[in-house]
C-alpha cells in the first residue's frame, strides 16, 4: 500500500508511515493502492481504478462493505423484523456463548499475547452474523442473511 499522505511505497499495515509520520490512510492526496496523485473528492483512482474508500478498508483488519441497492423488495421490507425474528432468538444463544468465548480469551491474551484460534473463528463468526443481521434490520438489503458464523 502506500501513504495517502506522502505517496510512499509502504511495506506491511504500518500505524505511523516512516517517511512523514502522519497516519498512512490520514491524507488524501495519493491512491492507496498505486501511489498516484489524488484530490481529497478523488472516489476512482485515475491510474489503477481502485474505489479510494475500499481501498482505505482494505488496509483496516476488519471491514464492512454494504453495497447500495437499486431497488428493495418492498414485500419482504414489510415483513422485515418478523422474518428477522429466529435470527435475533439465534444471536442472542450465540451472543451468551461468545461473551465466555471472549473472557476465556481475555485471559489467553493475557498469558500467551494470543487469541485462541478456535475462540477468534467463532467470535469473528459472531460478528460477521450479527453485522449481517444488523444490515438486514436497517434495511440496507433485502437478502436474507445464512444462519452461519461463516
Ligand atoms: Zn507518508
Ligand atoms: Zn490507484
Amino acid at each position: 500500500m502506500f501513504c495517502r499522505n506522502c505517496g510512499k511505497e509502504l511495506i506491511g499495515t504500518p500505524e505511523i508511515c516512516p517517511n512523514c509520520g502522519a497516519r498512512p490512510m490520514s491524507g488524501t492526496s495519493f491512491c492507496p493502492n498505486c501511489g498516484a496523485q489524488t484530490t481529497p473528492l478523488t472516489e476512482i483512482c485515475m491510474k489503477c481504478g481502485a474505489r479510494i474508500k475500499e481501498a482505505i478498508v482494505k488496509h483496516y483488519p476488519i471491514g464492512i462493505e454494504i453495497e447500495c441497492p437499486e431497488k428493495l423488495s418492498r414485500l419482504t421490507t414489510f415483513f422485515r423484523y418478523f422474518m428477522a425474528i429466529p435470527h435475533y432468538i439465534c444471536l442472542y444463544g450465540i451472543g451468551i456463548a461468545a461473551a465466555v468465548v471472549v473472557f476465556i480469551s481475555w485471559w489467553a491474551i493475557l498469558f500467551t499475547a494470543r487469541y485462541p484460534k478456535w475462540a477468534f473463528d467463532f467470535v469473528s463468526g459472531y460478528l460477521r452474523w450479527y453485522t449481517r443481521v444488523g444490515g438486514y434490520s436497517l434495511l440496507l438489503t433485502d437478502k436474507y442473511p445464512p444462519f452461519s458464523l461463516h
